[in-house]
């Protein structure tokens, strides 16, 4: 049976933002901040309104100014996190993977870390932001469950860390929710969306987003 981890909640690994070397956007106009280009997509955009998962798929992260430290900080706690799981778990496991890539077409599927023992896999995925965003975090971690099982990982195991908790899921409840949200998602990319999803006013998208807008925008 797989060994289930020592977790511990973002706070507790990394409780406060280091100064580091802030990213470099591509390019920055207005307060449109363009920070990566076009990459295959992957389950962190499940949940996402469908015009928004259309435009990231063709033209890379947008962000609106100001949303930038956040990123880094992201990429900080998961550097942090993966090291501090090698450290307190790795003599547990006879595999650990970190944000290693597998192909789920039409996804790209990288969990932020995938342990193992004999055949019997766990996903931990880090979360920068607190519990009270659960609804945000579950689809993508269902993804990783129903998709890595899929393509022959035997997956018993799902937890979110989070900043403020630590949360193991049912991997059958995740498994169900997945099979959903991968159809979901799958179809969204496949099909363009006729309309916008959500006020465009407040989205980062809006400077390069060629979906037709309501005329009070345009
Ligand atoms: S600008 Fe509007 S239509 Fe385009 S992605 Fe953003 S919310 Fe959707």
């Amino acid at each position: 049976m797989l060994p289930t981890p020592v977790l511990k909640t973002v706070s507790e690994i990394y409780p406060k933002p280091e100064e580091g070397e802030p990213r470099k956007p591509i390019m920055r106009i207005s307060r449109f901040i363009w920070l990566d280009g076009p990459s295959n997509p992957g389950p962190s955009l499940a949940g996402k309104p469908h015009c928004v998962i259309w435009n990231t798929i063709l033209y890379g992260s947008w962000i609106l100014e100001g949303g930038e430290d956040g990123l880094d900080y992201g990429n900080r706690i998961h550097k942090a996190y993966a090291e501090w799981f090698h450290k307190t778990n790795g003599s547990l496991y006879d595999d650990i993977k970190v944000e290693v890539a597998f192909a789920l077409a039409p996804l790209t599927l990288r969990p932020d870390i995938l342990y193992g023992k004999n055949g019997e896999y766990g996903i931990v995925e880090v979360k920068s932001y607190g519990a009270g965003r659960m609804d945000e975090a579950l689809p993508q971690l269902s993804i990783y469950v129903y998709g890595l099982r899929t393509i022959g990982f035997n997956i018993t195991q799902a937890f979110l860390v989070m900043r403020d908790a630590v949360v193991g899921e049912s991997v059958d409840a995740l498994y169900k929710m997945g099979e959903y949200q991968f159809k979901y998602l799958r179809d969204a990319i496949r099909m363009p969306p006729d309309k916008p999803g959500r006020s465009c006013f407040k989205c980062p998208y809006a400077l390069v987003c060629r979906i037709p807008k309501p005329s009070l925008f345009s």
